[in-house]
């Protein structure tokens, strides 16, 4: 079988699986998605940076990074570079631009339990990227989310 279509079957399969328990999750009154969450179902996909810009409104051209899915075909966020839109995220626009064409990728820090159990630490979905990795063995940070304790439960341990 050709392999890139193996992959594609294997992680909407996934997705499919991922998406019956978080079903079913929702069926028993559980809370939904963060943004964090929406996040590491694309671990381990092709995720890239695209810039973007079209003409909004008043005729003034819209400036944008996506973070896009390749393996999803899928936009994931979008960051607005205007500065007469309140955009949810004015100051992650600037801090992602420098990246856009490298490669990039999502990586998950687990929880962590302290000893004394009333610090837990919620896993974390960041983004980063391993082109700017030069000074160190560490890919660069770009931008990170906190994951859910259930997400991980749910998701990541199918
Ligand atoms: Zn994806
Ligand atoms: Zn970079």
């Amino acid at each position: 079988m050709d392999s890139d279509f193996a992959d594609l079957r294997a992680n909407a399969e996934r997705l499919h699986v991922g998406y019956c328990r978080y079903l079913n999750h929702l069926q028993q009154d559980g809370p939904v998605m963060g943004t964090g969450d929406r996040l590491t179902i694309h671990l381990d996909h092709e995720v890239i940076l695209l810039s973007d810009s079209y003409e909004g409104s008043n005729w003034a051209t819209q400036v944008e990074v996506l973070l896009h899915c390749a393996s999803c075909e899928e936009t994931l966020e979008v960051f607005v570079a205007s500065d007469d839109i309140i955009g949810l995220n004015p100051h992650t626009y600037d801090l992602l631009e420098p990246h856009v064409d490298h490669d990039v990728l999502l990586t998950h820090s687990a929880r962590t339990d302290a000893d004394d159990q009333s610090h837990t630490q919620n896993g974390v979905i960041s983004l980063v990227c391993v082109t700017c990795n030069t000074d160190s063995r560490i890919p660069k940070h770009l931008w990170s989310h906190e994951t859910s304790d259930w997400f991980e439960d749910l998701w990541l341990k199918i």
